[in-house]
């Protein structure tokens, strides 16, 4: 449904009043010969980059789910972090503040980065600002290779710029077109997880502007609150305008192998036993892995990493797809390069000693680093040009807790999924380790020392999505009712209740930390934790 706005006239009334209001504070600390405050001096300076037009608005008000619509009054095109902390300052020092979000690239799929009635900072429009300026790889002596980068940076520009080095992050997701803002708001996590943590285990120091407009440096050594508030964060409590992420020499091929499972058991068993294998000299650790459902309706190759199997050998994976309704395909790298190319296979050879994947049902490519770190690109590409892309994605992303996997299979794969029949899409399933993870932080994860990231990522016409929802609903329904204590991962709640529950004992310090760096509620709306008009959502 499309809401009709008037925005012209709030717009208006918006730069009106806090014009007038403002002006009026600027005469009267005049007369009082009081400091006048920089933002407001400055207001002249932000009021033209503020953006109405209905183009604009209209791409503020979705996001990559295409299907919550949520209609800002105006659109902020910052040409600088002073601008953005202006604008923070204005709206904290209003009487009634606006609310204010940055918006990545918008990728979230439930209106995480959209600010009803408020503001959207656009970091794509301010990435072309700083395009140049905002990428910077240092070395130093104790803490070696390091790059500074721009909250709006995406992180396929981050890989570029570091391998220009020959070093690169150790912790990425599977998509690069993500902002580096964004991720770190969540947790950023894909198959290096296991081993390298999360994204925001890898950041050494922040720079944020916080809901009251200060200005901030902060690690774990100077105001660790903040910092450990921001990482993992929803975007509650300050735009991030800077991260310094640590590097490591990059490798310039990977060993990609996909094995393929009918027994549930078999392969998580293995999974677990993969993060867990130590490295030494002979056997080093592997890099990446990650597992997925192959399902009768979607297709064997996806757009995540498309033509994968060999065609000679699809009708055999699908008459096995049929004959077991499911099955897993374990995934997992190892880096190499022209020094240790001889030992990658050797080492392989280890890893997968005593592994029960079906007889005969592995496959192996072997292609450059950054391919494989930018696989879902070509995937993306292929399915813009189809028209297929900006379609509705009903997502829904969780962390289960390795003791409760099996009867998640049997009770959500098996039973749930295969009964809707309607999951044609790309279903993860992965563990990670709980020890690479910082309990400081904001994202929350289970308590148990192994935990699997599910994804359930699913494409829809627009005209169905619901039944994705409906599927995602009795999914959550189903783990709530037989106690798998699972966690959202890049989380949608519809309650406060449910935060709470999310946060459990983690709660009343999120709610501290948005008192002290956020106490006007302005920050990333979208996320309904403190700004829950749930009743008054609005769809597309
Ligand atoms: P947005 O969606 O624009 O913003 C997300 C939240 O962060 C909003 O609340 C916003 O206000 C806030 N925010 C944005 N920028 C800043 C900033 N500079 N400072 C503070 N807050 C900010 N995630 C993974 O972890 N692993 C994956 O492998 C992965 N794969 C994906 C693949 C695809 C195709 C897509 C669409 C998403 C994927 N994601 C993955 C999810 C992704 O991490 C989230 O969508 C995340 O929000 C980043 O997207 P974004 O940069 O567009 O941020």
């Amino acid at each position: 449904m499309t809401k009709t706005y008037p925005f012209f006239i709030n717009f208006i009334l918006l730069l009106l009043l806090t014009t007038a209001h403002l002006k009026s504070t600027v005469q009267k600390s005049d007369q009082c010969k009081t400091l006048v405050p920089p933002e407001l001096a400055n207001l002249d300076t932000i009021s033209n980059k503020l953006h109405n037009d209905p183009k604009t608005i209209k791409i503020a008000s979705n996001d990559y789910g295409n299907i919550i619509q949520e209609f800002p009054i105006a659109v902020f095109h910052p040409s600088s972090i002073q601008d953005i902390i202006t604008l923070i300052k204005i709206s904290n020092n209003s009487s009634v503040p606006f609310t204010i979000a940055a918006r990545g690239q918008g990728h979230s799929t439930n209106g995480q980065s959209m600010a009803r009635d408020g503001v959207v900072v656009d970091m794509a429009s301010f990435r072309k600002q700083r395009k140049g300026i905002a990428i910077s790889v240092s070395e130093d002596p104790l803490i070696g290779y390091y790059v500074d980068v721009g909250g709006e940076q995406l992180w396929i520009d981050v890989l570029y710029e570091t391998l220009e080095y020959g070093v690169a992050p150790v912790s990425w997701t599977d998509y690069l077109y993500l902002t580096v803002g964004g991720t770190l708001s969540n947790a950023g996590i894909s198959g290096q997880t296991f081993r390298y943590g999360p994204q925001i285990t890898n950041v050494l120091e922040l720079d944020v502007i916080t809901g009251k407009g200060d200005y901030v440096k902060c690690s774990n050594e100077k105001n660790s609150e903040l910092f450990n508030a921001v990482l993992g964060g929803l975007g509650q409590f300050g735009v991030i305008t800077r991260a310094r992420i640590s590097l490591q020499p990059a490798p310039t091929m990977v060993k990609w192998i996909r094995l393929l499972y009918s027994d549930f058991s078999a392969f998580t068993k293995d999974q677990e036993r993969l993060i867990l294998m130590k490295g030494s000299k002979q056997n080093s650790e592997l890099d990446f892995l990650e597992g997925m459902l192959l399902m009768q309706q979607g297709s064997i190759n996806n757009w995540r990493s498309s033509n994968f199997f060999p065609l000679s050998d699809h009708s055999r994976i699908a008459s096995l797809i049929n004959k077991h309704s499911i099955l897993y395909c374990l995934e997992l790298v190892k880096y190499y390069d022209h020094q240790s190319e001889e030992m990658v296979d050797k080492e392989i050879q280890v890893m997968l000693q005593g592994l029960a994947y079906i007889p005969g049902l592995y496959y192996e490519k072997n292609v450059p680093y950054v391919e494989f770190l930018n696989r879902v690109r070509s995937g993306e590409l292929k399915l813009q040009s189809q028209g297929l892309w900006d379609v509705p994605h009903p997502w829904l992303n969780l962390f289960v807790p390795k003791s409760q996997i099996l009867e998640f299979n049997s009770g959500v794969f098996k039973d749930i999924i295969l009964k809707r029949n309607i999951t044609n899409g790309i279903v993860l399933v992965y563990p990670m380790n709980k020890s690479k993870w910082d309990d400081r932080m904001s994202t929350i994860t289970p308590n148990e020392d192994i935990f699997y990231a599910v994804g359930f990522l699913h494409s829809s016409g627009f005209n169905n999505w619901k039944e994705y929802e409906a599927q995602n609903k009795e999914i959550l329904e189903f783990c709530s009712h037989v106690g798998i204590k699972v966690k959202q991962y890049l989380p949608n709640y519809s309650t406060q209740e449910d935060w709470e529950n999310h946060f459990g004992n983690k709660w009343m310090r999120f709610l501290e930390r948005k008192h002290q760096f956020d106490p006007r509620m302005i920050l990333s709306p979208g996320q309904k934790i403190f700004n829950n008009n749930y009743n008054q959502q609005q769809y597309i």
